[in-house]
């Protein structure tokens, strides 16, 4: 009798590899295969030792796979007994596709279960110092994407403006349209906005200025990693940023993995 095959849809976190859940970790030590999108940190993929390993994201703005193919592959490979791992880089249903991929596992009949991550969307203002609220500046954050036009102006017209933090993911080639749009519905052009380039990871880079600055295209980033932006009063904020978990004073890394394991 085959043993029957499992997909598991896991968040790989925003890039930092110690942001990588625990439940993530051991998913990714029992794969088989392990299909992976673009923004997987290459340090989170050795994890999955035993496994095949296939890039099905988008590279150079050509996607390897169809989304229609990414699902035949891990129904296909599920039913074949292999525990697969559809590896996505932050958490999966955030801008991620993992809500279209779950549907397709359920109308398969496919046993699959979703490993949530680290949101870029939280982790990388957070590793430029910027909480998203904070008491007296803002009380509620909004995470959109900026990739379409249209999708963003509705999306973004229902709020009242400057009364909360706004974070836009797959919106940096756009960020001057975007910035004159909202100062077009009433953001004051005055208000901190700031662009966190790689967050989480150590050739991070954060840009910080007003929203004119944003859409006078005055915001500056160079390399080509993953960015984001942050609109809001809380991005003038930096409140420290990320450590690592060996830079802990009185950490030992191994002590405090062992007593983990423990409990
Ligand atoms: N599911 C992912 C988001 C996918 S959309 C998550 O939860 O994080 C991809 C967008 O995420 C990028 O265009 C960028 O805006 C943002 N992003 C991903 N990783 C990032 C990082 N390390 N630093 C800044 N932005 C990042």
């Amino acid at each position: 009798m085959s043993v029957k095959g499992h997909v598991s849809l896991v968040g790989a976190g925003p890039g930092d590899p110690e942001l990588l859940t625990r439940k993530a970790l051991v998913r990714l030590r029992r794969a088989d295969l392990v299909l992976y999108d673009a923004l997987v940190d290459e340090r989170v993929l050795t994890l999955a030792r035993r496994a095949q390993r296939f890039f099905v994201g988008k590279r150079a703005g050509r996607h390897a796979l169809t989304q229609q193919e990414i699902h035949a592959v891990m129904i296909r490979a599920a039913k074949r007994g292999r525990r697969v791992v559809r590896l996505k880089g932050g958490d999966p249903f955030v801008f991620g596709r993992g809500g279209e991929e779950a549907q397709a596992l359920q109308q398969a009949g496919i046993p699959f279960d979703v490993v949530p991550g680290v949101t870029s969307a939280i982790a990388a203002p957070a590793s430029a110092g910027i909480p998203l609220t904070h008491r007296g500046l803002s009380s509620a954050f909004f995470v959109v994407s900026g990739h379409d036009r249209e999708l963003f102006s509705e999306a973004v017209g229902a709020l009242r403006p400057n009364g909360v933090t706004i974070v836009v993911l797959m919106g940096f080639s756009r960020r001057a349209e975007i910035a004159a749009e909202l100062v077009g519905a009433g953001w004051d052009p005055q208000l901190a906005c700031a662009v966190v380039a790689d967050g989480t990871l150590p050739q991070r880079q954060v840009w910080r200025g007003r929203l004119s600055d944003l859409a006078g295209d005055r915001a500056q980033i160079s390399g080509g990693g993953p960015a984001l932006i942050v609109i809001g009063k809380v991005a003038a904020l930096e409140v420290g940023g990320l450590g690592r978990v060996e830079e802990t004073p009185g950490v030992n890394t191994a002590v405090a993995v062992r007593a983990r394991r423990t409990r």
